[in-house]
């Protein structure tokens, strides 16, 4: 049977392709008592889960085609064993006949207990084999959930499989990042949660806030998943396919078109210069950003490099990967924000907890001011970077004048530390503040003397203005890059600026919507910094504006009050013009 689901679209494009299924175990687990005359058929039905993924596991051993790595048989083997141990097979049963639950709970249960005893393993490959432990669970999982109609491929042998998942932590996505799937959906997340930042990043079609996708998809069902409309079908029909390929080829052609401008200076109709920067967050992710033709990265979220990994990276790894960066770049500027931890970006090495408002916690330059060491670790391989290339140093999350100030003292003693050892390293290193908190945009006067540069990240900026949660599916309509208020501090932040003579950049999603291009550039805006997969249809509408005309529609839309109006006025400036 066909069906529909809506969702929130991330990333332009069409992706054709078979469900993926994927599960933690960290995910909800539903919970329930049982009654005594229950018991016997809970068992059963937990007996036959092991059963059903002991068979598609053996299945899955037996048809490895002969190419596949050579790991593959071995991992296969591994899960086959750790399949049949009593600790998976036997004590879940022992958990629903003395707690009387269900076997779902069961399950997680002894998989946590099994996973903290891994991860107290001291030697790296044995602790590490407790993902192998995840996974099996995630498959019996799967199979108390009825969900495994046929055996999952190992992703790494499918070209089209389409990642489905209740939810994807930024973490995930840093793994998912290695593998090929050619879209995502996830029952859960915000237009600007990080985890649809980093689809965004993967330049995958992908839609998010399904809200029932992991439960109403199958394993190796057909689907189509519409980037650009936030719409999923699932086992369409031939016509519906034929419409949605000849769709794909069309944005194929649209896109290929685009590839024309990389070369092309963007500059506005009447000749204004506009520097389109790109948005990282692996050192790899720089060959893209040559490739897009860039002016330089805007905004490297160094911060990626702390997580999806059980220890630190120390100084020399970190400053390897910042000079790798500025390298590739070749003269082009490099901006590093120093780690914006914290919130949903928690690594598992942290000792702080999230607290019960994360966003609202010790996150970003927070929690770099509470952990001095590593925060000066970061800041000397940052230094030590700047020798190699043009590289600018961005604190996150800065609230005012005295988080600002901290954190420039903590640069000057990683500074003098470095000169005391005769390490060499840019002396005139630019330095700027992030305005993604309401306070530091409202006080951008203070802090506009002590640094050479602002960048504005609308993600949190919107999220703490109109206090709603970035990652919040329930709350994202009210998600509103136009609201007043967010307009607003906008406007006040680059004429504030513009004051002291600062360059500012927007390096949060709105930066790389199209949507948003000209009325940015109408309020002044001449830095922009997104994911390189944006720059060019970005590039596009800068070239077709005409400044004066911009300026003023924009006037109108800060003028105004009420959402339909401001709605209808933005599609006017939008709307194009004869040249
Ligand atoms: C932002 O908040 O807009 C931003 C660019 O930072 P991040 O999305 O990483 O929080
Ligand atoms: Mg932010």
């Amino acid at each position: 049977m066909s069906i529909a689901l809506y969702g929130i679209g991330i990333g332009g494009g069409i992706a054709i392709g078979r469900a993926h299924l994927v599960s933690h175990t960290t995910a909800d687990v539903s919970h329930y008592f049982l009654e005594s005359a229950d018991i016997r058929a809970e068992l059963q039905r937990f007996d036959d889960a092991i059963r059903t993924t002991r068979k598609e596991l053996e299945m899955l051993w037996g048809s490895i085609p002969e190419n596949a790595p050579a790991e593959l048989g071995a991992f296969l083997s591994l899960h086959i064993m750790l399949l049949n141990d009593a600790a998976l097979s036997r004590e879940p049963r022992k958990i629903i006949q003395a707690e009387r639950c269900n076997a779902e709970w069961a399950l997680k249960q002894q998989a946590d207990q099994l996973i903290a005893q891994f991860e107290e393993i001291e030697e790296a490959y044995l602790r590490e084999r407790k993902h192998d432990v995840m996974q099996v669970v995630e498959r019996i999982f799967k199979n108390l959930a009825g969900q495994s109609s046929a055996p999952p491929l190992p992703s790494s042998l499918i070209d089209d499989a389409i990642l489905v998942a209740h939810d994807l932590s930024p973490a995930d996505m840093v793994y998912f990042k290695d593998a090929s799937y050619a879209a995502f959906v996830t029952d859960v997340g915000g237009a600007t949660s990080h985890t649809a930042i980093l689809a965004r990043s993967l330049d995958l079609p992908s839609v998010i806030a399904t809200h029932s996708a992991r439960h109403l998809i199958h394993e190796d069902e057909l689907m189509i998943v519409d980037g650009q409309q936030g719409v999923v079908i699932v086992n369409p029909d031939e016509t519906v396919l034929a419409e949605y390929r000849r769709r794909q080829r069309a944005w194929r052609a649209a896109r290929n078109k685009l590839a024309s401008l990389k070369k092309t200076n963007a500059q506005t109709q009447d000749g204004t210069p506009i520097e389109l920067l790109a948005n990282i967050e692996l050192p790899k992710d720089v060959a893209e950003v040559v490739e897009s033709g860039a002016m330089g990265v805007g905004l490297f979220r160094s911060e990626f490099l702390f997580l999806g990994r059980d220890t630190l990276p120390d100084e020399q790894e970190q400053y390897e990967a910042y000079r790798h960066v500025a390298e590739q770049l070749n003269g082009r500027p490099v901006t590093i924000r120093t780690m914006d931890l914290g919130a949903d970006k928690n690594p598992k090495w942290s000792i702080h907890g999230t607290g019960d408002n994360p966003a609202l916690g010790l996150c970003g330059i927070r929690l770099c001011l509470a952990e001095p060491q590593l925060f000066r670790t970061q800041l000397r391989a940052i230094l030590r970077a700047s020798a190699h290339g043009q590289v600018r140093i961005l604190f996150p999350m800065i609230n005012g004048i005295t988080d600002l100030k901290q954190a420039l003292a903590q640069l000057d003693t990683a500074k003098q530390e470095l000169r005391e050892e005769g390490v060499s390293f840019d002396e005139k290193i630019a330095v700027g503040a992030m305005i993604e908190v309401p306070s530091a945009a409202l006080t951008v006067n203070m802090l506009a003397k002590h640094v050479n540069f602002l960048s504005i990240g609308t993600n949190d900026l919107i999220q703490y203005t109109l206090a709603i949660d970035r990652n919040d599916d329930a709350v994202s309509h009210l998600y509103d890059p136009t609201h007043p208020a967010v307009l607003y501090l906008l406007t006040h932040t680059l004429k504030t600026a513009a004051k002291f003579g600062l360059p500012v950049s927007v390096c949060g999603e709105m930066a790389g919507d199209s949507k948003m291009t000209r009325l940015l550039l109408g309020m002044g805006l001449r830095r922009f910094s997104m994911h390189p997969a944006n720059l060019l249809s970005v590039k596009q509408i800068v070239l077709d504006t005409h400044l004066d005309p911009t300026v003023a529609q924009t006037a109108k839309i800060l003028r105004a009050s009420d959402p339909e109006k401001i709605a209808d006025l933005l599609t006017q400036l939008n709307t194009p013009r004869a040249a």
